[in-house]
């Protein structure tokens, strides 16, 4: 699926992020930048030890915020590292977590005039965000940024499921009623 938001498109499609061709693709990384499991360890794995050596030099980044590395042998040019909460009961600045998660990606790709970008369905897999709740949060987060960022030109969410695809397709309709 695929919208105009503005000047930008955001499209929806069933797939693996690591192969994309977006200049930058956002990893769902831990506070520490570690690596681990999920698309953390599929990105790592993909773009070879270049990336865990430009990670370990930057150390780590808080919960709701995001760093930036090159991309390795990936075809992005860019990793993008954001860091989505850990899902407790939701009353613990979750919410606001995972959009600074998606808030800080975009700001580093508007600073490092990337136009084109990909990002997994964050906390949603081992950080057990209800992925209900959490495509609401990522999809009006990046749907607002778009509206008065038109130098990102296109959004993609890369998910990894046929039902993960579903559900954002369902919000995406009633956010856009598209
Ligand atoms: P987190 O720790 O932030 O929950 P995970 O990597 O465990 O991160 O899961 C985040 C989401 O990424 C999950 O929905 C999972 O299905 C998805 N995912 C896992 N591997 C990939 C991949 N290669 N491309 C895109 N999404 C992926």
């Amino acid at each position: 699926m695929e919208v105009r938001i503005n000047k930008s498109k955001l499209e929806l499609v069933e797939g693996d992020i690591t192969r994309q061709d977006t200049e930058a693709i956002v990893n769902a990384a831990n506070s520490r930048l570690a690596g681990g499991g999920g698309v953390d360890g599929a990105i790592h794995r993909a773009g070879g030890p270049q990336i865990m050596a430009e990670c370990k030099k930057i150390g780590g980044c808080p919960t709701g915020e995001a760093v930036i590395t090159s991309g390795g042998r990936l075809k992005a040019k860019y990793v993008i590292h954001a860091v989505g909460p850990v899902y407790r009961d939701g009353r613990h600045g979750e919410p606001e977590l995972l959009a600074g998660a998606y808030k800080y990606s975009l700001k580093l790709a508007s600073e490092n005039k990337i136009k084109s970008i990909a990002f997994p369905s964050i906390s949603t897999g081992a950080y057990g965000y209800p992925i209900r709740n959490a495509a609401e949060i990522a999809l009006s987060t990046v749907i607002n940024y778009l509206n008065s960022h038109p130098e990102i030109e296109l959004a993609r969410f890369v998910l990894f499921s046929a039902d993960a695809y579903v559900l954002y397709e369902t919000v995406l309709k009633e956010l856009t009623k598209a």
